[in-house]
């Protein structure tokens, strides 16, 4: 028996912790936790240590520091158009805490939060936290689209906010416009409020991402969540941020003050670098993940797995009952002794699990050489 809160029931720790031990335990290559292996761009990483060096180590504004304001305000109005101030973002420890913010900030308890199926599963732990109900809409293999009747019939006069993940993970998918103007109308006809994690924003393969908070009459009722551990290779680093009309910024602000009050001082100041001077990142970040997908997905499809070929994001999905595998956490649970790989089963980011039970998550922001190494043990110990 615990002695946890009740607030903290079920929710266990995360996945991602649970099968990275796994794969250091076992010496199994790491296809599991969504990690890149590589570093970001070097002249962000002397931006930090030139930070530390010059002193940049105490408290820094708890909504950020104004460099890294100012740059995800010139980022917002290069890539997409949209203008801010500095009172419209927030930086937070990592897109974590802003989606912690956000849903301790907007949610009361009995509130209903729609939110895509499969989940990432801090969005779980939050709703929760914040005594809030979640109400899935499933994407559905193969092709995981939202099915924008399914997302009008989660609405209820009990739900608070729609939580959206574009580019999508797990799925990888990468909501078209058309899908965005679905939710956008719905939003807009029940007076909604929309959190979108938006932390693959770089990270298409085929379309370029368009932000929610684009489309017409989004913007005043959309909190757009980002951050620097995807969009630079710096999972590490944990700054994140959140922007939208000033009212839904000082919701996630209210809750970040007494979480950790303040974000990473001189980690700051160097995401701003990356930001501001380095799109050209951005777009050979992207084309090499895409290549990547592609020698796991082939690889993948090779050996005989049902694989669904993600438009976004660090992961592809597969359906393991094409090999006998009715089971994902069976499936990965003997990945590591069978084969010395480590993958996460899906079914952890569903509550129907009749719809992810046989799906497992593979990520391939991997060096090339440890794909081949993955794909060439998987090949020897799926065999037998
Ligand atoms: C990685 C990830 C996050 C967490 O971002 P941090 O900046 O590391 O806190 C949030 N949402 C999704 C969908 C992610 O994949």
């Amino acid at each position: 028996m615990g002695i946890e809160a009740h607030r903290l029931d079920g929710i266990g720790t995360t996945i991602f912790a649970e099968m990275s031990a796994l794969a250091v335990r076992t010496g199994s290559v790491n296809l599991g936790q969504g990690f890149p292996d590589e570093d970001g761009p070097s002249a962000m990483l002397e931006a930090a240590v030139e930070a530390l060096r010059g002193g940049r180590n105490q408290y820094p504004p708890g909504h950020g520091t104004p460099e890294l304001l100012d740059a995800v305000i010139a980022h917002q109005q290069r890539h997409y158009g949209l203008t801010l101030d500095r009172h419209q973002v927030v930086a937070t420890t990592g897109a974590t805490e802003a989606i912690a913010g956000a849903l301790l900030g907007l949610v009361d308890p009995g509130d209903e939060v729609v939110v895509l199926e499969p989940y990432y599963d801090s969005y779980v732990a939050m709703i929760q936290m914040a005594g809030g109900v979640r109400r899935p809409v499933t994407l559905r293999a193969p092709d995981f689209r939202l099915d924008l009747d399914e997302l009008a019939a989660a609405i209820t006069p009990r739900t608070r906010l729609i939580l959206l993940n574009t580019p999508h993970n797990p799925t990888g998918t990468v909501l078209t416009r058309a899908e965005l103007e679905g939710v956008a109308a719905v939003a807009i006809e029940h007076d909604l409020i929309v959190v979108t994690d938006e932390v693959y924003e770089h990270l298409t393969f085929e379309e370029p991402h368009v932000p929610l908070a684009t489309l017409p009459g989004m913007f005043e009722r959309t909190l757009t969540i980002s951050s620097a551990g995807k969009t630079f290779s710096v999972t590490g680093w944990k700054v994140g941020w959140a922007s939208g009309p000033e009212h839904l910024v000082a919701a996630v602000e209210g809750v970040k003050n007494w979480l950790s009050y303040s974000s990473g001082a001189p980690l700051q100041p160097a995401v701003a670098v990356g930001l501001n001077e380095h799109d050209a990142f951005h777009v050979a970040l992207a084309a090499d993940l895409r290549a990547k997908r592609d020698v796991l997905c082939d690889g993948l499809a090779d050996l005989g797995l049902t694989v669904h070929r993600p438009a976004g994001t660090y992961f592809v999905t597969t359906d393991v009952s094409s090999y006998g595998f009715a089971d994902g956490r069976a499936f990965c649970a003997a990945l590591p002794e069978k084969a010395g790989v480590v993958a996460i089963p899906s079914q952890v980011f569903y509550d129907d699990l009749d719809e992810g039970r046989h799906l497992v998550r593979w990520a391939f922001c991997k060096r090339l050489e440890v794909i081949e190494e993955g794909l060439g043990r998987l090949r020897a110990g799926l065999k037998n």
